[in-house]
């Protein structure tokens, strides 16, 4: 393989959609995004085409000296075809064969993954995973996703399900409700989205409850960030949920490590957003649920591309993919 060689990358967000040229020694040699809010695939799809051929002519190459691109879409998706059949956050986007689409119109080779396991290329290649040769990483947002590098291979599974942890069932009996129909989810416990409909159907009745205080008095506007401020202000029922967000956490983390035996796992967005406050109480209870050994082998520590994931997702597919690249 030569040195340096160039790759494309385009991360397919809810509202932005963001582009990246990049060498495969992990620099971003250009970058742009695009506002993707209640899009039509006919309007966005010759931007991506236009822009990359800016950021390419911008570094002075031509189309010819990239090697490929890379997509990082959200589910669900036709991963094998390169197709984003559903998005849930784009009503408009109905069956978007994105990968054809952009091969044909750029005449390079193009690739395709699931967000959560291009993040965890991303920061493999560019991010906090360098070096590692088995870690796991966790998107910790609105909802949880997981990318699994092990033994320098991305878990992708025989259908491209692998690494779906936040549909782990981690709570057998009268499970709350997970968004992907299921009862007892890791995601239903942690995840963002399903921690503000806790919360707020708990509080529905209950205007005056110091968590809707700081939600501005309105129930539904109570979310992570609200939970957080009322957990610094040690309300009594914020930090009963938070204890239990940690219990589910470290419950999902000692899972990770005594079946990966991970050197790393790497939190996205909670974990870099809300720091210590969030770390430490998963900490305390992880002994009960890894053994010794492997908590000791695992470092937990945050993203580092953080807001910038956007730029490195679909390159770092294509650096893996077509480029074959390893840590
Ligand atoms: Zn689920």
């Amino acid at each position: 393989m030569a040195e340096n060689e160039i790759i494309l990358g385009y991360d397919v967000g809810g509202t932005k959609l963001g582009i990246g040229l990049a060498s495969s020694d992990g620099k971003i040699l250009g970058r742009d995004r695009i506002e993707n809010k209640d899009t039509y695939p006919e309007d966005i799809l010759p931007q991506l085409v236009e822009k990359a051929r800016s950021l390419v002519a911008d570094a002075g190459l031509k189309m010819s000296d990239v090697k490929g691109f890379g997509i990082s879409a959200p589910g669900p998706a036709d991963i094998a075809n390169g197709v984003l059949t559903a998005p849930t956050n784009n009503v408009h986007w109905r069956n978007v064969p994105i990968q054809s689409y952009l091969e044909n119109e750029l005449q390079i080779k193009g690739c395709f993954e699931n967000d959560a396991n291009c993040a965890a290329l991303a920061e493999w290649f560019f991010g906090a995973g360098r070096g590692c040769h088995d870690f796991v990483y966790l998107t910790m947002s609105t909802g949880i996703g997981g990318g699994i590098v092990t033994n320098d291979t991305l878990v992708r599974g025989t259908g491209f399900y692998g690494g779906e942890v936040g549909h782990v069932v981690i709570e057998a009996n009268n499970g709350r409700l997970c968004g992907c129909g299921h009862h007892g989810c890791y995601e239903a416990y942690c995840g963002g989205r399903s921690v503000a409909l806790y919360i707020q159907k708990l509080l529905k009745d209950q205007p005056d409850h110091p968590i809707v205080q700081f939600a501005g008095g309105k129930v539904e506007n109570i979310d992570m960030v609200v939970l957080e401020k009322a957990v610094r202000a040690n309300d009594k029922l914020a930090l009963e949920i938070w204890e239990e967000i940690a219990l589910r956490n470290a419950q999902a983390f000692g899972m990770l490590m005594n079946t990966f035996n991970p050197k790393r796992l790497i939190l996205g967005t909670f974990g870099w957003a809300i720091g210590e406050l969030y770390t430490e109480p998963i900490k305390k209870y992880l002994p009960r649920f890894a053994w010794p050994e492997t908590l000791a082998q695992c470092e937990i520590v945050s993203s580092e591309l953080r807001r910038d994931m956007g730029y490195y997702a679909g390159a770092a597919a294509a650096m893996y993919f077509l480029l074959g690249k390893r840590a």
